[in-house]
Parts: C-alpha cells; structure tokens; sequence
C-alpha cells in the first residue's frame, strides 16, 4: 500500500506512467475549473515539504525494485502543484541516482518558474510539461482562479527563463474551455506567447469526459479543427486525435505521413515521436512495426536507443 504513488497507468501522452503526488489533495496555486480533483482547497504558493521527501523516495524505490513492468514515464503530477512541494529537487535525484535509465516527467502549471531555485530543481526531468491557458488577464482569472500574486505575465516569464536553462523536452499543454480561451483575441495572444516560448510541442487539450464544473463543455470537432488550424505552422497537436485518427483509413493515412516525413528529416526514437505526434509507447510500436514491413522506414541503433529513420 503507497501513499504518494500511484499507477502505474496507462496515460495517452505518456504511455506507461507511475504518479507521484507531493502535496496533499487539493493543494494549489490555481483553481482551474477544468480541474478533474474538484474544487481547491486551500490556494497557495507556500513552498514547503508537504509530505515527507523520505517516504516518497521509499516508496519509489520499493515499487521499482518489486516491479517487472517498464515504465515509460514517472510522473508528478496528482492531486496539486508539484512544485509546491520543496523535496521535489531530491526525489528528481534520488530517482535519476537509483534509476538511470528512468525516465522522469513533470506536470505543472508553471506558476513557480519565475523562481529560480525552482527551475534549478527540475532540471534533471526528462519531459517537462507546462500549462498555458491564458494571457489576458480577465480570462486567466476566470478559467485559472489563480493565487493572488500569481498573473500570466509571471507565469510566461517563468517558462521563457526555463526554455533558456532546460535541456529537455518542453511540451506546453493548453487546455481549450470552449467560449473563453478559444476566441481569436486569446487564440492570438497565445500563439504569439508559444512562439517566443518556442516549445518542442504545442499539446492541444479538452474535455472528453464528464468535468467536475458545469462551465467547461466538451469542444466539438469544428471548434477543435478552427483551434488546431490557428497554430498551423507550430509543432502542434491534439491531445486525443491520434487515437481518433488511428480508426479510420484517412486518419491512419495521415498520421503516416506525419511519422515517416518526420523521420526522413530526422531519425528519432520512439520517445521523440511520442512527443511529436502524441500517442503512446505501445501505439507507436505497432505503428512502426507495420511501416517497417511496408518499407517506410528503417531501424538503426543510437546512443539514445534504437531510432527510426527513412528507407534510403
Ligand atoms: S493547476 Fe492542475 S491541479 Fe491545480 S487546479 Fe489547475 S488542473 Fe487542478
């Protein structure tokens, strides 16, 4: 029985995913409306060992020793900001220190970047995933419900210092609440903040379940094409679409397309395609396995692993 992990399960984005949660439900410096944990209870940027950095690292290190699975990704994320959590730095350490070949991902809503000290701590992750929902003031604070010292010019501040100082794969989340961050003015606002960013990809989400706010509606598709058409030219995606895609002859055709002229510009291993087109590990394997007998593609072996690259 684990107190702060959880998993592992199997995630669209991140294929095979072990949780780790830092900070007790729901401990946050927003209040989203889209939040799947409900509403937060108590709104803060008080950074501080919410849950013992030793147990957390216990746990971690019982699971993986008593585990045959593979785990793509361990993950903070659950139920509050992660990096709230002071510890975060050590966990981050004693993971990569026991785990080399572990792969870490981190889950965040930015709001502590323009910290330093805080960057400085994530550094070791192997993904980092940022959200970017608003700029304009009025709607950050309707969707976002931030902590008061918390606005979207610290928030995109923080981001733009740590795409300097960050190594690793920066994936921005936006998360679309149909009527408020989908309108032109925002849509603009936005493409023009992830350009300066310059992530590695620009993930698309929404609701595609029932939410626990009756203000956040589920998109329909000519909403989310307008949304996806607007970031053309940016290495865009949405979140849910290659599962879609997959099941018909089209979408299968294109996503196709999409893998194997990514790979003819630039071998990449499985981990860099599942950030480009978003679908998971296990997906991935099957789809290249058929585009290899097909002779689309090739495999050659790398310091990083086994990369796809084109027939030459
Ligand atoms: S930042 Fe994440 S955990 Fe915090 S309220 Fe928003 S969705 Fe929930």
């Amino acid at each position: 029985m684990y107190n702060y992990i959880f998993g592992p399960v199997v995630s669209r984005r991140l294929g095979l995913s072990l949780g780790i949660d830092l900070v007790p439900m729901k401990t946050c410096s927003f209040d989203c409306v889209y939040c799947e944990c409900g509403a937060t209870t108590e709104l803060t940027i008080e950074r501080k060992e919410y849950v013992p950095t030793d147990d957390v690292c216990r746990e971690i290190g019982q699971f993986m020793q008593n585990t045959s699975q593979k785990v793509d990704y361990i993950t903070f994320s659950g139920s509050g900001e992660p990096t709230l959590h002071t510890g975060i730095e050590r966990v981050i350490g004693y993971i990569k220190q026991n785990f080399p070949k572990q792969k870490i991902a981190l889950l965040t809503n930015a709001t502590l970047f323009n910290d330093k000290k805080v960057r400085d701590g994530v550094l070791d992750c192997d993904l980092i995933v940022p959200s970017l929902d608003a700029i304009s003031p009025s709607v950050f604070e309707r969707i976002l419900g931030p902590h008061p010292s918390v606005t979207s010019g610290t928030v995109l501040e923080g981001i733009i210092s740590l795409r300097k100082e960050y190594t690793g794969k920066l994936v921005i989340e936006l998360f679309i609440v149909p009527g408020e961050n989908d309108t032109v003015e925002e849509l603009t606002l936005l493409r023009s903040a992830i350009e300066e960013i310059s992530p590695d990809a620009l993930q698309i989400n929404y609701l595609d379940r029932p939410g626990t706010s009756p203000l956040v509606k589920k998109p329909d598709e000519k909403q989310l094409q307008a949304v996806y058409d607007f970031f053309e030219g940016l290495p865009v995606q949405l979140v849910s679409r290659p599962d879609y895609l997959v099941q018909t002859e089209d979408g299968a055709q294109l996503l196709r397309q999409k893998i194997v002229s990514t790979v003819s510009r630039r071998p990449s291993t499985i981990d860099d395609l599942m950030v480009i087109v978003g679908i998971s590990a296990d997906k991935l394997t099957e789809l290249l396995a058929g585009y290899e007998q097909q002779g689309l593609i090739t495999r050659e072996k790398g310091e990083r692993g086994t990369f796809y690259c084109a027939v030459k």
